[in-house]
């Protein structure tokens, strides 16, 4: 459940209405829902009751400033891929030594800052990154905590491009090759051990992959006890997935109670750490957009509005469906197909095909889900400024993103002499 909602065919977000945002703020712009995102995060921590548990928001989800720091009002802790997300998890107030460093590409530069800051853990998924790693801790003189990351080859069953847990991904490391990470690792003395890590992709809507994943994985934690290399946690990663179409994925709670009962019936009883991205944020942000042109086509319609593939790319890299609905609703204006399309050259750029609304120039429309992958991802290709971002809070609107100048764009471009 999200607090985008009509009232008097007007949609609102809690108790704002979209069409004074725009007024406000201009369009395109994205705009989030407290509630929401306080909504979700909460369905996860509540879900695991009095478990041992720890939530590392996966900050690459969507890493504006106003929702980590509502993350970090809240108790979480943060999953980064980036120096460049550490320091956005610092300036938003978050807690360094409750943020985990996840990715296969960690450079020297982010692992000293990392390391200088005290994080909790770095999920390593290379032999040449614990070796790193060990090298820049003693040049520090710190001890790194770290989790390896396994590839349980299980099949998501999501899109290629976001399944990870695959023998042929890029990501995470085979148990074979695992543990003798594991065992040079326990005797590194500046490494210390601390769990198993695994994430098998995103956008999961079935809770089958997770069950063989945390066999796997489970099976690893007892062949790594039986090396006498104890851990303390287990990473379970992020990926449930959300209702952009038909999808039904399953909730919090069903999730954990399927992990939990699995855990309890191999007697294992560790602590388990979650990092949840989409499946927090991408119901509680919509993209407000403004119809520049309505053009009938010999094939197709076209509503051509002021949002592009620069400001939401996830329907042209990923195919993905996310809904639009009309701002306004209503009877008079006829209902037809349209292709929802944005300005930049690029016939990838849609936002929506085949789309039933009764539009007319001028209105607004809402691309539903949109606060997770979204801003993120966004780019100035076509010279065209990111968005502005708004975050409702129950009958107030702040700017938690100013739309950025042109100017800016070209800021730290030179001519040569
Ligand atoms: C992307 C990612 C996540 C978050 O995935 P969601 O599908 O957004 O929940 C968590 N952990 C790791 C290591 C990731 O790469």
């Amino acid at each position: 459940m999200d607090h985008f909602q009509y009232k008097d065919n007007q949609l609102f977000a809690e108790q704002v209405s979209l069409d004074e945002i725009a007024e406000c703020v201009g369009t395109p712009c994205y705009v989030y829902s407290r509630a929401t995102l306080e909504r979700h995060w909460n369905a996860f921590n509540d879900a695991f009751e009095d478990y041992p548990h720890r939530i590392c928001y996966a900050v690459k989800a969507n890493s504006n400033l106003a929702i980590l720091n509502l993350f970090t009002r809240l108790g979480s802790g943060f999953d980064i891929v980036s120096g460049g997300e550490l320091r956005r998890v610092i300036k938003a107030g978050g807690d360094p030594k409750k943020t985990i460093f996840s990715g296969v590409g960690k450079q020297e530069w982010e692992i000293r800052e990392a390391l200088e800051h005290d994080i909790d853990c770095f999920n390593i998924e290379s032999e040449g990154e614990l070796q790193r790693i060990s090298r820049i801790a003693q040049s520090l003189d710190k001890i790194a905590s770290i989790s390896v990351r396994i590839n349980p080859d299980v099949d998501a069953k999501t899109h290629p491009y976001i399944s990870t847990g695959l023998r042929d991904n890029k990501f995470g490391l085979t148990p074979e090759r695992a543990i003798k990470i594991y065992e040079q690792a326990s005797t590194d003395r500046h490494i210390r051990v601390r769990g198993v890590a695994c994430h098998i992709g995103s956008q999961l809507t079935e809770l089958t992959p997770y069950k063989d994943a945390l066999d796997r994985i489970l099976d690893f934690v007892d062949l790594l006890e039986n090396r006498g290399i104890p851990i303390d946690h287990i990473d379970f990663g992020g990926g449930l997935g959300v209702r952009y179409h038909s999808e039904k994925p399953p909730t919090p709670s069903q999730y954990w109670a399927t992990l939990k009962e699995r855990l309890e019936s191999r007697g294992h009883n560790l602590p388990v750490t979650i990092e949840p991205g989409r499946a927090i944020v991408g119901n509680a942000g919509i993209l407000l957009t403004t119809i520049n042109y309505i053009k009938e086509g010999e094939v197709s319609n076209f509503c051509v509005v002021d949002a592009g593939m620069n400001d939401l790319i996830r329907p042209a890299l990923y195919q993905a469906y996310q809904e639009i609905v009309e701002v306004n609703q209503s009877d008079r204006i006829v209902k037809k197909s349209y292709d929802v399309v944005g300005p930049v050259c690029e016939s990838a750029d849609f936002l929506g095909k085949q789309r039933e609304l009764a539009v007319e120039e001028g209105g607004r429309l809402a691309v539903r889900t949109s606060g997770a992958y979204a801003a993120v991802m966004s780019s100035n290709y076509n010279a065209r400024p990111r968005p502005a971002e708004v975050m409702v809070d129950g009958d107030q609107f702040h700017v938690v993103k100013e739309r950025e100048t042109l100017e800016s764009l070209y800021e730290g471009e030179h001519f040569i002499p």
